[in-house]
């Protein structure tokens, strides 16, 4: 089953508009060279800059924006938070849910991430839902658990036809802004974990069409490795996206068989 390759790129609360608007134009003038049918680039980008960078994107086919962050409510007294209508009407296509920075710093638990994934999708928003385990966790044998623990309570109460819709991203909290990646290997065994719950739940013929992204330092010097790992199916990117040359870089280590 071939899956789409997604080179996303969160970029958290970083640059400038005019940084932002200039990465954008940077990556806007180059992806076409690196990119193919089976690859999707998506733009996490701050909610203020949201509008104009999916404006700078429109009729771009392969190349999405989202957004970080989302209040699963569609309108309501919630002061400061965006909603999935907001997103909607300036034509945003995505939302990362559960980033390890919202769930820690934020103290966003697994029951209200679950909510936030249904939102998104009744709203057509593609939920990018992260899942990783401590280092803490790691070393005590207890990654397996937690994942099972996050992709349960997070996904499982979707039907088959909405879970479909759903991007994962795998993102050992250890590695994120570390400078320190999982393995090639470590990745994939836990990618590999996660399609299997995703299989015992829903069957293969779901589990086999869903992406799962790895992130956590993906870096142009270690992503052609992690990226021809089977059931890697593209990154979730955050430093390195923030230099138009690395995210290109990066773009161009996706191995050939999965362009
Ligand atoms: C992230 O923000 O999701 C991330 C993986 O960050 P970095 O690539 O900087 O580790």
């Amino acid at each position: 089953m071939k899956r789409n390759t997604i080179i996303a790129g969160n970029w958290k609360m970083h640059l400038s508009y005019p940084e932002s608007v200039q990465l954008t134009e940077q990556i806007l003038s180059e992806y076409k060279n690196y990119i193919n049918n089976h690859t999707k680039i998506i733009l996490f980008v701050p909610f203020v800059y949201a509008q104009s960078i999916a404006r700078l994107c429109l009729h771009r086919g392969e190349i999405y924006v989202g957004v970080q962050n989302m209040y699963p409510e569609k309108s309501g007294a919630y002061t400061g938070e965006i909603s999935p209508t907001m997103l909607n009407s300036i034509g945003i296509k995505a939302v990362i849910i559960g980033h390890s920075e919202r769930r820690t710093l934020f103290h966003e638990k697994d029951e209200f991430l679950a909510k936030k994934v249904k939102s998104a999708l009744e709203h057509h928003l593609i939920p990018v839902f992260c899942v990783g385990e401590t280092f803490e966790e790691r070393e005590n044998n207890q990654t397996q658990e937690v994942i099972r623990t996050q992709v349960t309570k997070g996904l499982f109460d979707l039907s088959s036809e909405e879970i479909k819709n759903v991007i994962i991203a795998y993102e050992p909290v250890w590695a994120i802004g570390t400078g320190k990646n999982a393995t090639p290997e470590q990745a994939q065994e836990v990618h590999s974990y996660i399609r299997s719950l995703l299989q015992t739940q829903y069957g293969s013929s779901v589990s086999d069409t869903i992406p799962i992204l790895y992130g956590g330092s993906m870096k142009p010097d270690n992503a052609a490795q992690i990226l021809q790992k089977p059931d890697v199916d593209g990154g979730l990117i955050g430093g390195a996206s923030l230099k138009a040359q690395d995210f290109i870089a990066i773009l161009q280590s996706v191995p050939q068989s999965n362009a």
